[in-house]
C-alpha cells in the first residue's frame, strides 16, 4: 500500500469482511490472492485478510481449492495465524471462462492485496500495483470491458494500473462491492463540484411536482426493463433494492422512498442511486 493509507485501509477492511457470495466468486478471489502473493503461504500482518483467504478456501473447497491453517508464535504480537492454500490441478483462473461476477471479484482481490484509493476530499484516484503480469492483465482486460478508463505506470519494478477520472473511481468502487464507498465518493464529488445535474435531481420533488411525477414514471419504465436484464443481476444489493422499490411505489416521492430503506436514506442518498441506475441502464437524460 502506498501514501496516506487510511482511507484505503478503512475501506478494505470493509471489503475484507463482505459476503463471499458463490464459490464460483471465491475461487476467482482468491486466484487474484495467489497470482498476487506470487506464492501459496499467506502468513501476513493483517489478520482480517488471512481472515478473508481462510473463507475463500472453504468457499472454494468444492472446486478444488485446500488450505491448511496453521499458528506461529512471535515474541512482540503474541500468537499469530496464517493460511496456506492448496489447488487441485483442474484449479486455475481461466478468463475466457470466468463470468463477469467473477471478474469482478478477481478485481477485488488484487484491491485487497494492494490496491490505493484517494480519500474522497483528495483527487480522484484508485490504483492497484503489480508484481505479476498476469493479473495485471486480467485487471486491465477487466477494467476495459467495464469501460472504466485507466493509465498505466512503473513504480519500483511493478506495473501500476490508475483510475484517475472521477467517474472511473466511482465506476471501480462499484465493481469490487464497495457500494458505500462509491455512494460516499459521488455525494462528495457533487457537492465539491456544485453538480447542477445532481443538485436538480436532489431538489427535484420540491421544486416541482409534475415534475417529480414525470422522474418516476421514466425511472420506473426504465427499471422495470433494466431489470430483466442479466447485468442487472450482478449489482449491489443497495442499487438492486431502491430499483425494486422505485418500481413498485411509483408514487412515492425520493423521501418517503429513503424512509423504506433499513437505515434510513436521504432524499439526497436515494436520487443518486437512482441516478447511478439510469446511468447504468443507459438512458440517462440531463434535462428532466
Ligand atoms: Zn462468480
Amino acid at each position: 500500500m502506498q501514501q496516506n493509507s487510511s482511507y484505503s485501509s478503512q475501506l478494505k477492511q470493509q471489503l475484507i469482511v463482505s459476503d463471499i457470495k458463490s464459490k464460483c466468486c471465491a475461487a476467482a478471489e482468491l486466484s487474484a490472492f495467489l497470482l498476487m502473493h506470487g506464492e501459496n503461504n499467506f502468513k501476513l500482518k493483517d489478520k482480517n485478510l488471512v481472515r478473508r483467504i481462510n473463507g475463500l478456501a472453504s468457499k472454494a473447497k468444492s472446486i478444488g481449492f485446500e488450505k491448511r491453517v496453521y499458528f506461529c508464535k512471535n515474541k512482540k504480537t503474541g500468537i499469530c495465524y496464517g493460511v496456506e492454500i492448496y489447488r487441485g490441478n483442474s484449479v486455475c483462473y481461466n478468463e475466457e471462462q470466468s463470468k463477469f461476477c467473477c471478474s469482478n471479484s478477481f478485481l477485488r482481490g488484487c484491491f485487497l492485496y494492494s490496491g490505493y484509493i484517494a480519500s474522497p476530499d483528495k483527487p480522484a484516484r484508485a490504483e492497484i500495483a503489480f508484481k505479476n503480469n498476469l493479473a495485471a492483465e486480467i485487471c486491465k482486460k477487466q477494467l476495459y470491458q467495464c469501460g472504466i478508463p485507466y493509465n498505466v505506470t512503473k513504480r519500483n519494478d511493478r506495473e501500476v494500473v490508475y483510475i484517475k477520472s472521477i467517474n472511473g473511481v466511482s465506476d471501480f468502487l462499484a465493481h469490487i462491492g464497495a457500494v458505500g464507498a462509491m455512494l460516499e465518493f459521488e455525494n462528495r464529488n457533487i457537492i465539491k463540484k456544485g453538480n447542477s445535474d445532481a443538485n436538480r435531481m436532489m431538489n427535484c420533488d420540491n421544486a416541482n411536482l409534475d415534475k417529480s411525477v414525470a422522474a418516476a414514471a421514466r425511472q420506473t419504465a426504465l427499471l422495470s426493463s433494466f431489470m430483466k436484464t442479466a447485468t442487472f443481476e450482478t449489482l449491489p444489493e443497495q442499487l438492486k433494492e431502491i430499483a425494486i422499490l422505485r418500481v413498485e411505489n411509483e408514487s412515492l416521492s425520493l423521501k418517503e422512498l429513503g424512509m423504506l430503506l433499513v437505515p434510513v436514506l436521504s432524499k439526497s442518498g436515494v436520487a443518486h442511486r437512482l441516478k447511478k441506475l439510469e446511468e447504468m441502464a443507459g438512458h440517462i437524460n440531463v434535462n428532466q
